[in-house]
């Protein structure tokens, strides 16, 4: 029998369960990858591109692995560009396949597809076996119906600890059946027509360079845990935002499955039997079960996630001040701790946590924006978006999601607390590098005098155009907590 192989947001050979299917009574397997349009056009409410070019050279990088691991075990990947509901069923056609198998999405747009290519699979007569591997927990595995998934994290993270075991890992298979004689020759990658863009690199001030595909994540893997031993001290330095260190950088390579989570968590007992067991350990797959839950949030909420009332059905007047959004997304509010982020995200596709929770605080509840055109822009240029972790944390910052206190963030108390000396802003403000440190995150409070010595000049066209500086100012001290 001839089993075919989608390959989507699994990029891996490591704990592949649809791999697993795939081989299990196959004498030829056909690993196909399929660049489908859908994902590179443009977000519905800004019209950014839905895959920006740090993520799609990420992704060309992740695919080019995958090449390369599957033809060191005997196999091959075929590179294909089309609607996969429409692809994979002429493919069984014509190769004589009797089995698809593929890992299950979460969200709308992907179980669509995936139910498009069930039906006409089924139709032809071809069997389908898809597999949930995307999280630390199995679905299956939950302690309770997902229509019945608590709104609030810790209800659900207190049950799963207690009541769910994380599956033992599929092996990495040591050889692979080869490609059935009749096959589809690989297109190779698309061309930048097709993209909309050119794929790009981080900037040399990234926090890492992002190298794409399963080799690059267990080696950062390999790098964070055991060779600097970093993991020790995960809950202390993690709300860091300067630096390779401060957290794992684990993201990217979980977004398109370079790395699986249930691998991660093997890992982090292993370093607990051999090296430590303590706090940080533990925390860092706790936040492994953020990233659980916000997943399985999608699947509950369905399309309700995508709406500008969020999960909450809250009605709130969004405004759609475009130059204000401009300015929030070029780095140019003025605000230290906006721009630098900012900055970060558009130099290089990343972003720490704690500068997520502060821009889309700001955006939303300073600027009062609506959300969504700040959860377009972060899919569009993170190297690590994730469509549930991404807009799951958006309308959780918005008030329109799982936050069950609304909360604001104060951006210059944040800023204070976080980068206390200013090295972050100044790392990528340099234009800021002679501001004092005890004004790098309130320059509009130096004498002009001071503005003079620091080379800057606030309130005419300083580095950063203002959106009415002062007036966002008392909107942080008036909300701030
Ligand atoms: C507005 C906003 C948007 C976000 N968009 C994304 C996104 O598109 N993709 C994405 O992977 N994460 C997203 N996050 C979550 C989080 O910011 C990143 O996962 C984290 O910064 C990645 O860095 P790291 O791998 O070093 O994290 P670490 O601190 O090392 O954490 C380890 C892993 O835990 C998971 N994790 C940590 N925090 C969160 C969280 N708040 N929610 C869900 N999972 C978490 C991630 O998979 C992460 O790789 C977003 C957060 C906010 C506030």
């Amino acid at each position: 029998m001839t089993s075919l192989l989608w390959f989507c947001n699994d990029i891996r050979l490591h704990d592949n369960e649809a791999l697993h299917i795939a081989t299990e009574e196959a004498e030829k397997l056909l690993p196909v990858y399929i660049f489908d349009p859908r994902q590179f056009a443009k977000t519905d409410e800004i019209g950014f591109p839905k895959t920006g070019p740090f993520r799609l050279r990420f992704l060309i990088d992740s695919l080019r692995d995958l090449k390369s691991n599957l033809q060191s075990k005997g196999s091959d990947l075929i590179i294909l560009t089309g609607k996969p509901e429409e692809l994979i069923p002429e493919l069984c056609r014509k190769h004589d396949i009797g089995l698809v198998s593929y890992h299950e999405e979460a969200t709308h747009e992907e179980t669509q597809v995936e139910d498009a290519l069930d039906d006409a699979l089924e139709k032809i007569g071809v069997d389908v076996d898809s597999a949930w591997g995307a999280t630390l927990y199995h679905l299956d595995d939950l302690p309770m119906e997902v229509e019945k998934l608590p709104d609030v994290f810790t209800a659900f993270r207190k049950k799963a600890e207690k009541y769910s075991e994380v599956r033992e890992l599929f092996d990495t298979p040591a050889k692979l059946p080869p490609l059935p004689e009749s096959h589809p020759e690989s297109e190779g990658f698309p061309d930048s027509d097709f993209f909309g863009l050119e794929p790009d690199s981080p900037s040399e001030h990234s926090v890492l360079p992002f190298a794409g595909g399963e080799t690059a994540a267990l080696k950062r893997l390999e790098t964070y845990f055991w060779d600097q031993d970093l993991l020790k001290t995960y809950k202390e330095t993690r709300n860091g935002m300067l630096g390779a260190d401060y957290s794992s950088k684990f993201s990217a390579w979980l977004a398109n499955g370079t790395i699986s989570p249930r691998y991660i968590y093997f890992q982090v007992k292993r370093y607990e039997k051999e090296r430590k067991k303590n706090n940080s350990t533990y925390w860092l797959i706790f936040e492994l079960i953020w990233r659980d839950y916000f997943r399985f949030i999608a699947l509950k909420h369905g399309r309700n996630l995508f709406y500008s009332t969020g999960i909450k059905g809250k009605k709130y007047e969004w405004s759609t001040d475009n130059d204000a959004f401009r300015k929030w997304a070029n780095a140019e509010t003025g605000i230290p701790m906006i721009d630098a982020n900012m900055r970060e995200l558009n130099d290089s596709g990343f972003m720490s946590n704690r500068g997520r929770q502060n821009v889309a605080s700001f955006l939303a509840k300073c600027l009062n924006i609506d959300w969504r055109w700040g959860a377009e822009y972060f899919e569009s240029l993170l190297v690590d978006y994730d469509v549930c972790s991404n807009w799951g944390n958006w309308a959780y910052n918005s008030g329109v999601g799982n936050d069950p206190r609304d909360r604001y963030f104060n951006i210059v108390g944040q800023g204070k607390r976080y980068d206390a000396n200013g090295d972050y802003i100044r790392h990528w403000l340099p234009e800021l590098k002679d501001v004092p440190g005890e004004y790098i995150h309130e320059p509009h409070k130096m004498s002009v005098e001071q503005q003079r010595k620091a080379g800057i000049e606030i309130g005419n066209d300083y580095p950063f155009p203002m959106i009415n500086l002062e007036q966002a100012y008392r909107e942080i001290e008036k909300r701030g907590d």
